[in-house]
């Protein structure tokens, strides 16, 4: 996808970038300083309705609040899902803060101290257990605490799925129960908790539709083998999630419509007869707000050097750290950007955005096309960072100062 269709996406006014219906360069002066994350409400919303009009209506959709955890992202969104994801006590706290419903809040991720599932525990929200050790705390957590906790247990399952810019199931993993030993775990379970279901997550950022389809097609199979063995009938059933977006030219968009399509025949099909008291759950952190999302930093010097033209920047890899390439250990491609006061002047000219880290590393864009006339205080745009911005980067590395993020 090219950088002109991720501009379409926002709109322009006024030969500028259009951010919650304002001009970059006004939302920049509300906002006082830059660098600074911009959300657009708007687009957060179409994207919700994108998949409440695709995905079939029994289908509940559940938010990764790891994806972006800007408490009033997570408020805005607790009114339009069905559940939300959690991975840490602290993001549990924010969830609940919105004011959903406890057993509408999932919590999964390795290493959940009895601490953690004590809390969990009390608050009354699903534990996705990955392990037996993790059951057997949440056992104990209900027993003192006088409540039956609410479980499922996260399946390591016996396939991984191809295409995946990260893989979290299948083979030996630190994540979920092997699925051939959840049925011997189960049988050994003497009671205390409410095992409600299944949760399998395969992998993330797949931008693949066939592949994402064959996996909820797999999951749902071997759910129906191991719901058996669970002590009352299954009513959670999580099919993870793992949609993508495209973050390079080179990616196209994930086909929704075939994904859609494929979890209709499940849910009209295998999923209707073996499981009628479970709603399936998709559970998405970046799909649903990560094309929502621009970082926006100010050109702070322009020089020449041997030739090459840099924008410096007051951002960087503090910020955004995937948009360097993960400190220079992944192959680094460039993330979409655009000089977005001055959309309306062709961008001829090959450049490369630095930011202000005393690093080779913080490399923004390499040798993109910008305006010729790209110059001091212009606004540089990096798009898709909508999730896993901000709190995925090391924002204490060099102590500039924290960015600010809005929701417009
Ligand atoms: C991180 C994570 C997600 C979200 O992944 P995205 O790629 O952001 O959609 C969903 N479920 C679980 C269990 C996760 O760990």
């Amino acid at each position: 996808m090219n950088v002109q269709e991720h501009i379409d996406a926002f709109g322009t006014v006024d030969g500028e970038l259009r951010i919650g219906g304002q001009p970059l360069s006004r939302l920049a002066a509300r906002v006082g300083s830059t660098p600074f994350f911009a959300y657009d409400r708007g687009l957060l919303d179409a994207r919700i309705d994108l998949l409440r009009g695709l995905l079939p209506s029994r289908v509940e959709l559940s938010y990764a609040m790891k994806a972006n955890p800007m408490p009033a992202i997570v408020q805005h969104l607790a009114q339009r899902v069905d559940r939300i994801d959690v991975a840490s006590a602290g993001e549990m706290r924010h969830a609940l803060d919105t004011g959903i419903r406890p057993d509408h809040v999932s919590f999964a991720g390795p290493g959940k101290t009895p601490a953690e599932i004590r809390q969990a525990v009390a608050a009354g929200i699903i534990v996705e257990v990955e392990s037996s050790t993790e059951l057997g705390r949440v056992v104990t957590a209900g027993d003192r605490l006088g409540v039956e906790p609410r479980v499922a247990i996260r399946v390591n399952p016996d396939f991984a799925v191809k295409g995946s810019g990260m893989r979290m199931g299948g083979g030996p993993q630190q994540f979920g129960i092997d699925s051939e030993q959840v049925p011997e775990l189960l049988r050994s379970f003497a009671g205390g908790a409410d095992v409600l279901g299944f949760h399998v997550f395969a992998g993330s950022q797949n931008l693949d539709a066939e592949i994402i389809a064959e996996a909820q097609r797999r999951t749902v199979d071997l759910v129906a083998q191991l719901a058996g063995s669970l002590p009352a009938p299954l009513r959670y059933l999580n099919l993870g999630g793992g949609f993508g977006i495209p973050y390079t030219e080179r990616d196209a968009r994930l086909d929704l419509e075939a994904v859609a399509e494929n979890l209709e025949r499940l849910v009209s099909g295998p999923i209707a007869e073996h499981f009628p008291e479970a709603g399936p759950v998709v559970e998405l952190g970046r799909f649903l707000v990560g094309e929502c999302g621009v970082y926006v930093t100010r050109v702070v010097d322009r020089k020449v050097s041997r030739g090459r033209t840099f924008l410096v920047v007051d951002g960087g890899l503090h910020h955004q750290l995937a948009a360097s390439g993960n400190f220079g250990q992944a192959i680094r491609r460039n993330y979409p950007v655009a000089l977005g006061n001055r959309l309306a002047i062709p961008a001829d000219e090959e450049m490369s955005v630095v930011g202000c880290l005393c690093t080779p590393l913080d490399l923004l864009a390499d040798g993109i096309p910008l305006p010729a006339g790209a110059a001091i205080d212009d606004l540089v745009v990096i798009f898709q960072q909508g999730a896993y911005g901000l709190t995925a980067s090391p924002t204490a590395f060099l102590g500039h100062p924290a960015p600010a993020e809005v929701l417009v």
